[in-house]
Protein backbone atom coordinates (compact mmCIF):
# COMPACT_ATOMS: atom_id res chain seq x y z
CA UNK A 1 0.00 0.00 0.00
CA UNK A 2 1.52 3.40 -1.06
CA UNK A 3 1.34 6.60 1.53
CA UNK A 4 -1.07 8.15 -0.28
CA UNK A 5 -3.24 4.85 0.21
CA UNK A 6 -3.08 4.14 3.49
CA UNK A 7 -3.88 8.05 4.55
CA UNK A 8 -7.05 8.21 2.29
CA UNK A 9 -8.03 4.90 4.30
CA UNK A 10 -7.27 6.61 7.33
CA UNK A 11 -9.11 9.79 6.81
CA UNK A 12 -12.17 8.02 5.69
CA UNK A 13 -11.78 5.92 9.02
CA UNK A 14 -11.59 9.17 11.29
CA UNK A 15 -12.26 12.46 9.97
CA UNK A 16 -15.72 13.56 9.43
CA UNK A 17 -15.33 16.51 6.95
CA UNK A 18 -17.51 19.69 7.03
CA UNK A 19 -19.72 20.18 4.18
CA UNK A 20 -19.22 16.45 3.22
CA UNK A 21 -21.65 13.79 2.24
CA UNK A 22 -20.30 11.04 4.98
CA UNK A 23 -21.63 8.40 3.64
CA UNK A 24 -19.98 9.28 -0.54
CA UNK A 25 -17.12 10.00 1.41
CA UNK A 26 -16.81 6.29 2.39
CA UNK A 27 -16.45 5.26 -0.90
CA UNK A 28 -15.19 7.96 -3.06
CA UNK A 29 -12.60 8.82 -0.47
CA UNK A 30 -10.46 12.22 0.24
CA UNK A 31 -8.55 14.57 -2.65
CA UNK A 32 -6.08 15.70 -0.66
CA UNK A 33 -3.83 18.45 -1.07
CA UNK A 34 -0.22 18.56 -0.44
CA UNK A 35 0.83 21.66 -1.84
CA UNK A 36 -0.27 25.31 -3.96
CA UNK A 37 1.50 28.10 -6.19
CA UNK A 38 0.10 31.20 -6.90
CA UNK A 39 -3.42 30.12 -8.36
CA UNK A 40 -2.74 26.62 -8.47
CA UNK A 41 -2.75 23.90 -6.08
CA UNK A 42 -1.17 20.05 -5.91
CA UNK A 43 -2.98 16.70 -4.96
CA UNK A 44 -0.88 13.98 -3.58
CA UNK A 45 -1.05 12.10 -7.08
CA UNK A 46 0.63 15.07 -9.16
CA UNK A 47 -2.94 16.17 -10.18
CA UNK A 48 -2.54 19.98 -10.50
CA UNK A 49 -5.34 22.58 -10.27
CA UNK A 50 -6.34 25.69 -11.00
CA UNK A 51 -8.17 27.06 -8.09
CA UNK A 52 -11.30 28.69 -9.16
CA UNK A 53 -12.17 29.50 -5.98
CA UNK A 54 -9.51 30.87 -3.77
CA UNK A 55 -9.68 27.86 -1.49
CA UNK A 56 -12.65 28.92 0.45
CA UNK A 57 -13.24 32.48 -1.37
CA UNK A 58 -9.79 33.62 0.73
CA UNK A 59 -7.07 32.61 -0.62
CA UNK A 60 -6.34 36.68 -1.86
CA UNK A 61 -2.49 36.86 -2.38
CA UNK A 62 -2.31 33.02 -3.66
CA UNK A 63 -0.95 30.31 -2.52
CA UNK A 64 3.23 29.86 -1.47
CA UNK A 65 3.57 33.72 -0.50
CA UNK A 66 6.67 33.50 1.43
CA UNK A 67 6.47 36.85 2.78
CA UNK A 68 3.20 35.36 5.06
CA UNK A 69 5.54 32.20 6.35
CA UNK A 70 7.86 34.48 6.76
CA UNK A 71 5.83 37.06 9.44
CA UNK A 72 4.09 34.01 10.98
CA UNK A 73 7.82 32.45 11.75
CA UNK A 74 9.21 35.86 13.30
CA UNK A 75 5.96 36.15 15.34
CA UNK A 76 6.03 32.22 16.57
CA UNK A 77 9.73 32.88 17.27
CA UNK A 78 9.27 36.45 19.06
CA UNK A 79 6.18 35.52 20.66
CA UNK A 80 4.03 32.77 19.57
CA UNK A 81 1.02 33.34 21.98
CA UNK A 82 -0.34 36.01 24.00
CA UNK A 83 -3.85 36.83 25.10
CA UNK A 84 -6.20 40.20 24.73
CA UNK A 85 -8.00 40.43 27.96
CA UNK A 86 -7.89 42.31 31.14
CA UNK A 87 -5.79 45.14 28.81
CA UNK A 88 -2.87 42.87 27.77
CA UNK A 89 -1.84 43.26 24.29
CA UNK A 90 0.70 42.50 21.39
CA UNK A 91 2.39 44.41 18.65
CA UNK A 92 0.94 42.68 15.48
CA UNK A 93 -2.96 43.04 16.82
CA UNK A 94 -2.35 46.50 17.35
CA UNK A 95 -0.95 47.58 14.29
CA UNK A 96 -3.56 45.66 12.30
CA UNK A 97 -6.56 47.38 14.13
CA UNK A 98 -5.14 50.43 13.41
CA UNK A 99 -4.81 49.50 9.89
CA UNK A 100 -7.95 48.29 9.58
CA UNK A 101 -9.41 51.38 11.10
CA UNK A 102 -7.68 53.18 8.46
CA UNK A 103 -8.81 51.12 5.19
CA UNK A 104 -12.26 50.24 6.16
CA UNK A 105 -15.31 52.71 5.58
CA UNK A 106 -15.46 55.98 7.93
CA UNK A 107 -16.42 55.52 11.30
CA UNK A 108 -15.23 51.85 11.39
CA UNK A 109 -12.83 52.73 14.28
CA UNK A 110 -12.77 49.76 16.65
CA UNK A 111 -11.91 46.21 16.45
CA UNK A 112 -12.89 42.81 17.70
CA UNK A 113 -11.11 39.91 16.71
CA UNK A 114 -11.89 36.51 16.34
CA UNK A 115 -11.17 33.14 14.55
CA UNK A 116 -13.46 32.75 12.14
CA UNK A 117 -16.64 34.56 10.45
CA UNK A 118 -19.32 32.56 12.20
CA UNK A 119 -17.80 33.66 15.54
CA UNK A 120 -17.47 37.22 13.95
CA UNK A 121 -21.09 37.31 13.03
CA UNK A 122 -21.97 35.75 16.92
CA UNK A 123 -19.98 38.38 18.22
CA UNK A 124 -22.22 40.89 16.34
CA UNK A 125 -25.19 39.97 17.67
CA UNK A 126 -23.87 39.86 21.38
CA UNK A 127 -22.50 43.59 20.48
CA UNK A 128 -26.20 44.70 18.76
CA UNK A 129 -27.69 42.93 21.99
CA UNK A 130 -25.32 44.37 24.31
CA UNK A 131 -25.67 47.79 22.81
CA UNK A 132 -29.68 48.22 23.43
CA UNK A 133 -29.75 46.32 26.66
CA UNK A 134 -27.17 48.99 27.30
CA UNK A 135 -29.44 51.79 26.01
CA UNK A 136 -32.65 50.60 28.31
CA UNK A 137 -34.23 49.13 24.98
CA UNK A 138 -34.40 45.15 25.84
CA UNK A 139 -37.09 44.78 23.68
CA UNK A 140 -35.03 45.47 20.36
CA UNK A 141 -32.99 42.34 19.47
CA UNK A 142 -34.52 41.04 16.66
CA UNK A 143 -32.03 40.78 13.69
CA UNK A 144 -33.50 41.16 9.60
CA UNK A 145 -31.64 38.42 7.56
CA UNK A 146 -32.46 37.33 3.69
CA UNK A 147 -32.95 33.84 2.26
CA UNK A 148 -30.26 32.40 0.89
CA UNK A 149 -27.89 34.69 2.88
CA UNK A 150 -24.64 33.04 4.53
CA UNK A 151 -23.13 34.47 8.10
CA UNK A 152 -22.15 30.95 9.21
CA UNK A 153 -22.44 27.67 11.37
CA UNK A 154 -22.52 28.15 14.90
CA UNK A 155 -26.03 28.31 16.54
CA UNK A 156 -26.26 32.13 16.23
CA UNK A 157 -24.55 32.70 12.95
CA UNK A 158 -26.89 29.67 11.43
CA UNK A 159 -29.67 31.12 12.73
CA UNK A 160 -29.14 34.25 10.26
CA UNK A 161 -27.66 32.08 8.09
CA UNK A 162 -30.29 31.84 5.71
CA UNK A 163 -30.18 28.33 3.55
CA UNK A 164 -32.41 24.84 4.57
CA UNK A 165 -29.36 23.07 4.50
CA UNK A 166 -28.21 24.99 7.57
CA UNK A 167 -31.02 24.95 9.88
CA UNK A 168 -32.84 21.24 8.88
CA UNK A 169 -31.89 18.66 11.40
CA UNK A 170 -30.27 21.13 13.91
CA UNK A 171 -32.77 22.42 15.65
CA UNK A 172 -32.24 26.24 14.27
CA UNK A 173 -32.95 28.83 14.08
CA UNK A 174 -32.55 30.10 17.47
CA UNK A 175 -32.46 33.64 17.76
CA UNK A 176 -35.29 36.26 17.11
CA UNK A 177 -34.21 36.59 13.00
CA UNK A 178 -36.63 37.44 10.35
CA UNK A 179 -35.65 36.37 6.75
CA UNK A 180 -36.37 38.37 4.23
CA UNK A 181 -37.42 37.69 0.58
CA UNK A 182 -33.96 36.63 -1.82
CA UNK A 183 -32.71 39.75 -3.24
CA UNK A 184 -32.20 37.96 -6.78
CA UNK A 185 -33.94 39.19 -9.45
CA UNK A 186 -33.70 36.53 -12.06
CA UNK A 187 -34.64 33.55 -9.46
CA UNK A 188 -37.08 35.67 -7.39
CA UNK A 189 -38.59 38.59 -10.01
CA UNK A 190 -42.12 37.52 -10.60
CA UNK A 191 -43.35 37.01 -14.30
CA UNK A 192 -43.23 40.20 -15.79
CA UNK A 193 -42.20 42.57 -12.98
CA UNK A 194 -38.82 44.60 -14.30
CA UNK A 195 -35.88 44.69 -12.19
CA UNK A 196 -37.08 48.15 -10.63
CA UNK A 197 -40.38 46.86 -9.72
CA UNK A 198 -38.76 43.71 -7.80
CA UNK A 199 -36.87 45.97 -5.79
CA UNK A 200 -39.95 47.93 -4.93
CA UNK A 201 -41.36 44.84 -3.41
CA UNK A 202 -38.06 44.18 -1.48
CA UNK A 203 -38.46 47.25 -0.06
CA UNK A 204 -42.03 47.18 0.73
CA UNK A 205 -41.76 43.89 1.91
CA UNK A 206 -38.91 45.12 4.26
CA UNK A 207 -41.31 48.20 4.88
CA UNK A 208 -43.92 45.90 6.25
CA UNK A 209 -42.36 43.56 8.48
CA UNK A 210 -40.81 46.69 10.47
CA UNK A 211 -44.16 47.88 10.89
CA UNK A 212 -45.89 44.53 11.75
CA UNK A 213 -43.21 43.79 14.09
CA UNK A 214 -42.56 47.54 15.40
CA UNK A 215 -39.36 49.05 15.00
CA UNK A 216 -38.96 49.06 18.89
CA UNK A 217 -38.29 44.97 18.63
CA UNK A 218 -35.74 45.18 15.34
CA UNK A 219 -31.98 45.46 16.32
CA UNK A 220 -30.75 45.10 12.98
CA UNK A 221 -30.27 44.38 9.25
CA UNK A 222 -27.27 41.57 7.98
CA UNK A 223 -26.21 41.38 4.28
CA UNK A 224 -23.89 40.55 2.33
CA UNK A 225 -23.15 43.46 -0.18
CA UNK A 226 -23.12 40.42 -2.92
CA UNK A 227 -24.89 37.15 -1.19
CA UNK A 228 -21.49 34.83 -2.28
CA UNK A 229 -21.82 31.05 -0.85
CA UNK A 230 -25.62 30.99 -1.58
CA UNK A 231 -24.80 31.22 -5.17
CA UNK A 232 -23.44 34.93 -6.05
CA UNK A 233 -26.31 36.89 -6.11
CA UNK A 234 -25.84 40.14 -6.82
CA UNK A 235 -28.92 42.82 -5.57
CA UNK A 236 -31.29 44.73 -7.56
CA UNK A 237 -29.82 48.29 -8.47
CA UNK A 238 -30.66 50.61 -5.96
CA UNK A 239 -31.69 47.98 -3.45
CA UNK A 240 -28.53 49.16 -0.63
CA UNK A 241 -29.45 52.76 -0.23
CA UNK A 242 -32.86 52.15 0.62
CA UNK A 243 -32.67 49.41 2.51
CA UNK A 244 -30.11 51.30 4.49
CA UNK A 245 -32.19 54.62 4.60
CA UNK A 246 -35.21 52.63 6.00
CA UNK A 247 -33.04 50.96 8.94
CA UNK A 248 -31.53 54.91 9.59
CA UNK A 249 -34.86 56.25 9.69
CA UNK A 250 -36.16 52.93 12.33
CA UNK A 251 -33.03 53.22 14.08
CA UNK A 252 -31.65 49.42 12.84
CA UNK A 253 -28.16 48.93 12.91
CA UNK A 254 -27.00 48.01 9.69
CA UNK A 255 -24.36 45.05 9.46
CA UNK A 256 -22.04 44.63 6.46
CA UNK A 257 -21.11 40.82 6.63
CA UNK A 258 -17.55 41.75 4.23
CA UNK A 259 -16.11 37.72 5.05
CA UNK A 260 -15.91 37.11 1.50
CA UNK A 261 -16.20 41.03 -0.43
CA UNK A 262 -13.61 42.30 2.11
CA UNK A 263 -10.18 43.42 1.06
CA UNK A 264 -11.07 44.07 -2.75
CA UNK A 265 -13.02 41.02 -4.33
CA UNK A 266 -15.55 43.14 -5.80
CA UNK A 267 -12.55 45.50 -7.43
CA UNK A 268 -12.92 48.18 -4.72
CA UNK A 269 -11.53 48.05 -0.95
CA UNK A 270 -14.99 46.53 0.41
CA UNK A 271 -18.23 45.44 -0.72
CA UNK A 272 -19.59 48.45 1.52
CA UNK A 273 -17.80 50.76 -0.95
CA UNK A 274 -18.66 49.12 -4.11
CA UNK A 275 -22.43 49.80 -3.14
CA UNK A 276 -22.28 52.76 -0.75
CA UNK A 277 -23.13 51.52 1.97
CA UNK A 278 -22.02 52.95 5.36
CA UNK A 279 -22.49 50.13 8.16
CA UNK A 280 -22.93 50.00 11.54
CA UNK A 281 -20.56 47.07 11.89
CA UNK A 282 -18.50 44.85 9.79
CA UNK A 283 -17.44 41.40 9.80
CA UNK A 284 -14.10 40.45 7.95
CA UNK A 285 -12.53 37.04 7.67
CA UNK A 286 -11.05 34.95 5.04
CA UNK A 287 -8.79 37.33 2.70
CA UNK A 288 -7.61 39.45 5.63
CA UNK A 289 -4.74 36.81 6.38
CA UNK A 290 -5.67 34.82 2.86
CA UNK A 291 -6.77 32.27 5.20
CA UNK A 292 -2.99 31.43 6.20
CA UNK A 293 -4.07 31.62 9.45
CA UNK A 294 -7.34 31.99 11.07
CA UNK A 295 -8.68 35.29 12.11
CA UNK A 296 -11.74 37.66 11.93
CA UNK A 297 -12.36 41.09 12.90
CA UNK A 298 -15.61 42.72 13.57
CA UNK A 299 -15.38 46.44 12.62
CA UNK A 300 -17.40 48.52 15.18
CA UNK A 301 -18.73 52.85 14.23
CA UNK A 302 -17.50 55.26 17.05
CA UNK A 303 -20.90 55.41 18.40
CA UNK A 304 -21.63 52.09 18.83
CA UNK A 305 -18.61 51.39 20.50
CA UNK A 306 -18.89 54.60 22.88
CA UNK A 307 -22.14 53.16 24.50
CA UNK A 308 -20.11 49.48 24.70
CA UNK A 309 -17.49 51.56 26.78
CA UNK A 310 -19.62 53.42 28.99
CA UNK A 311 -22.00 50.43 29.73
CA UNK A 312 -18.96 48.26 30.67
CA UNK A 313 -17.29 51.45 32.87
CA UNK A 314 -20.75 51.13 34.43
CA UNK A 315 -21.54 47.27 34.90
CA UNK A 316 -17.52 46.04 34.77
CA UNK A 317 -15.59 44.21 32.28
CA UNK A 318 -17.12 43.59 28.89
CA UNK A 319 -17.57 39.68 28.99
CA UNK A 320 -17.27 38.70 25.56
CA UNK A 321 -13.87 37.33 24.24
CA UNK A 322 -11.73 34.25 22.63
CA UNK A 323 -8.71 32.49 24.22
CA UNK A 324 -7.36 33.29 20.57
CA UNK A 325 -8.82 37.12 20.32
CA UNK A 326 -5.86 39.04 18.67
CA UNK A 327 -3.39 35.89 18.38
CA UNK A 328 -0.22 37.58 17.47
CA UNK A 329 1.08 34.92 14.95
CA UNK A 330 -2.74 35.61 12.89
CA UNK A 331 -2.22 39.46 13.17
CA UNK A 332 1.24 39.61 12.15
CA UNK A 333 -0.22 37.32 9.14
CA UNK A 334 -2.99 39.69 8.57
CA UNK A 335 -0.92 42.65 8.93
CA UNK A 336 1.56 41.29 6.17
CA UNK A 337 -1.30 40.33 4.16
CA UNK A 338 -2.71 43.47 3.68
CA UNK A 339 0.26 45.06 2.88
CA UNK A 340 0.83 43.11 0.40
CA UNK A 341 -2.41 43.57 -1.20
CA UNK A 342 -1.58 47.32 -0.95
CA UNK A 343 1.75 47.36 -2.47
CA UNK A 344 0.77 44.88 -5.18
CA UNK A 345 -2.22 46.99 -6.38
CA UNK A 346 -4.53 43.62 -5.66
CA UNK A 347 -7.60 45.96 -5.23
CA UNK A 348 -7.33 47.44 -8.37
CA UNK A 349 -5.61 44.42 -10.67
CA UNK A 350 -9.33 42.45 -8.87
CA UNK A 351 -11.26 45.39 -10.68
CA UNK A 352 -8.97 45.06 -14.00
CA UNK A 353 -9.60 41.02 -14.11
CA UNK A 354 -12.89 41.26 -12.83
CA UNK A 355 -13.81 43.02 -16.08
CA UNK A 356 -11.85 40.31 -18.16
CA UNK A 357 -13.39 37.32 -16.22
CA UNK A 358 -17.02 39.24 -17.09
CA UNK A 359 -16.04 39.58 -20.57
CA UNK A 360 -14.81 36.15 -21.27
CA UNK A 361 -18.08 34.55 -19.24
CA UNK A 362 -20.52 36.76 -21.00
CA UNK A 363 -20.56 34.13 -23.74
CA UNK A 364 -21.51 31.42 -22.23
CA UNK A 365 -25.23 33.30 -21.93
CA UNK A 366 -26.02 31.77 -26.12
CA UNK A 367 -25.07 28.36 -24.03
CA UNK A 368 -28.48 25.69 -23.49
CA UNK A 369 -27.17 25.02 -20.37
CA UNK A 370 -26.74 28.61 -18.89
CA UNK A 371 -29.52 30.79 -17.64
CA UNK A 372 -27.80 33.27 -15.52
CA UNK A 373 -24.06 34.93 -15.73
CA UNK A 374 -23.75 37.12 -12.81
CA UNK A 375 -21.39 38.80 -9.92
CA UNK A 376 -19.29 41.41 -10.11
CA UNK A 377 -15.38 42.03 -9.76
CA UNK A 378 -13.90 38.67 -9.04
CA UNK A 379 -16.64 37.20 -8.05
CA UNK A 380 -18.96 35.33 -10.37
CA UNK A 381 -21.06 32.28 -10.99
CA UNK A 382 -22.84 30.56 -14.17
CA UNK A 383 -26.13 28.99 -13.57
CA UNK A 384 -27.29 25.84 -15.23
CA UNK A 385 -30.81 25.65 -15.86
CA UNK A 386 -32.60 22.80 -17.47
CA UNK A 387 -34.85 25.36 -19.77
CA UNK A 388 -33.84 28.47 -20.48
CA UNK A 389 -36.69 30.00 -21.58
CA UNK A 390 -38.86 29.25 -18.35
CA UNK A 391 -36.03 29.31 -16.49
CA UNK A 392 -36.98 25.94 -14.82
CA UNK A 393 -34.32 24.27 -12.89
CA UNK A 394 -33.20 20.60 -12.91
CA UNK A 395 -35.71 18.29 -11.34
CA UNK A 396 -32.97 17.13 -9.36
CA UNK A 397 -31.20 20.42 -8.07
CA UNK A 398 -27.21 20.03 -7.87
CA UNK A 399 -27.01 16.78 -9.73
CA UNK A 400 -25.98 18.63 -12.72
CA UNK A 401 -23.50 20.99 -10.84
CA UNK A 402 -22.39 18.29 -8.82
CA UNK A 403 -21.19 16.36 -12.13
CA UNK A 404 -19.80 19.55 -13.57
CA UNK A 405 -18.00 20.26 -10.34
CA UNK A 406 -15.83 16.36 -10.29
CA UNK A 407 -15.67 16.65 -14.25
CA UNK A 408 -13.97 19.75 -13.89
CA UNK A 409 -11.66 18.40 -11.00
CA UNK A 410 -10.36 16.18 -14.43
CA UNK A 411 -9.62 19.14 -16.61
CA UNK A 412 -7.57 20.42 -13.58
CA UNK A 413 -10.55 23.21 -12.28
CA UNK A 414 -12.08 23.39 -9.18
CA UNK A 415 -14.82 26.03 -8.49
CA UNK A 416 -17.34 25.43 -6.49
CA UNK A 417 -21.35 24.25 -7.60
CA UNK A 418 -23.89 25.91 -5.79
CA UNK A 419 -26.53 24.06 -6.50
CA UNK A 420 -26.85 24.11 -10.63
CA UNK A 421 -25.07 27.73 -10.49
CA UNK A 422 -20.56 27.03 -10.95
CA UNK A 423 -19.10 30.11 -8.94
CA UNK A 424 -15.79 31.37 -9.40
CA UNK A 425 -13.53 33.85 -6.56
CA UNK A 426 -10.16 33.23 -7.85
CA UNK A 427 -7.03 34.50 -6.17
CA UNK A 428 -6.54 38.38 -6.63
CA UNK A 429 -3.16 37.99 -8.49
CA UNK A 430 -4.70 36.36 -11.47
CA UNK A 431 -3.43 37.27 -14.53
CA UNK A 432 -5.36 37.72 -18.07
CA UNK A 433 -3.43 34.38 -19.67
CA UNK A 434 -4.69 32.67 -16.33
CA UNK A 435 -8.45 33.62 -16.70
CA UNK A 436 -8.57 32.46 -20.07
CA UNK A 437 -6.64 29.11 -19.09
CA UNK A 438 -9.16 28.67 -16.50
CA UNK A 439 -12.61 30.02 -18.49
CA UNK A 440 -11.06 27.34 -21.04
CA UNK A 441 -11.12 24.45 -18.60
CA UNK A 442 -14.75 25.38 -17.81
CA UNK A 443 -16.06 25.57 -20.97
CA UNK A 444 -14.30 22.23 -22.01
CA UNK A 445 -16.52 20.76 -18.88
CA UNK A 446 -19.60 22.81 -19.76
CA UNK A 447 -19.91 21.41 -23.25
CA UNK A 448 -19.13 17.84 -21.28
CA UNK A 449 -21.90 18.08 -19.06
CA UNK A 450 -24.29 19.10 -21.93
CA UNK A 451 -23.19 16.48 -23.50
CA UNK A 452 -24.15 14.19 -20.96
CA UNK A 453 -27.71 15.99 -20.11
CA UNK A 454 -28.24 15.23 -23.39
CA UNK A 455 -27.63 11.84 -23.02
CA UNK A 456 -30.12 11.39 -20.05
CA UNK A 457 -27.66 12.03 -17.52
CA UNK A 458 -26.13 8.29 -17.19
CA UNK A 459 -24.92 7.64 -14.04
N1 LIG B 1 -20.08 35.13 6.45
C1 LIG B 1 -19.89 34.94 5.14
C2 LIG B 1 -20.40 35.98 4.17
C3 LIG B 1 -19.24 33.80 4.67
O1 LIG B 1 -19.11 33.60 3.36
C4 LIG B 1 -18.75 32.87 5.60
C5 LIG B 1 -18.00 31.61 5.17
N2 LIG B 1 -18.12 31.22 3.87
C6 LIG B 1 -18.97 33.10 6.96
C7 LIG B 1 -19.62 34.24 7.35
C8 LIG B 1 -18.51 32.11 8.00
O2 LIG B 1 -17.14 32.11 8.11
P1 LIG B 1 -16.39 30.85 8.76
O3 LIG B 1 -16.53 29.71 7.84
O4 LIG B 1 -14.97 31.36 8.89
O5 LIG B 1 -16.99 30.62 10.09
Amino acid sequence: MTKSNSSHISDIAHHLHPYTNAIRHESVGPIVMERGEGIYVYDDQGNRYIEGLAGLWSVGVGFGEKRLVEAARKQLDALPFYHTFAHKSNGPAIELAAKLAEITPEGLNHVFFTNSGSEGNDTVIKIVWYYNNALGRPKKKKFLARTGAYHGVTIASASLTGLPNNHRDFDLPAIPVHHLTCPHFYRYGQPGETEAQFCDRLIAELEEVIAREGADTIAAFIGEPIMSAGGVLPPPEGYWARVQEICRKNDILVVADEVITGFGRLGTAFGSDFYGIKPDLMTLSKQITSSYQPLAAVMISDEVYRVIAENSGKIGTFGHGYTASGHPVATAVGLENVKIIEERGLVANAAAMGKILHQRLAKFRDHPLVGEVRGAGLLAAVELVADKDSRAKFPEPGKVGGWFFNRAHSHGLIVRNIGDALAFCPPLIITEAQIDEMVKAFEITLDETATWVAAGMPA
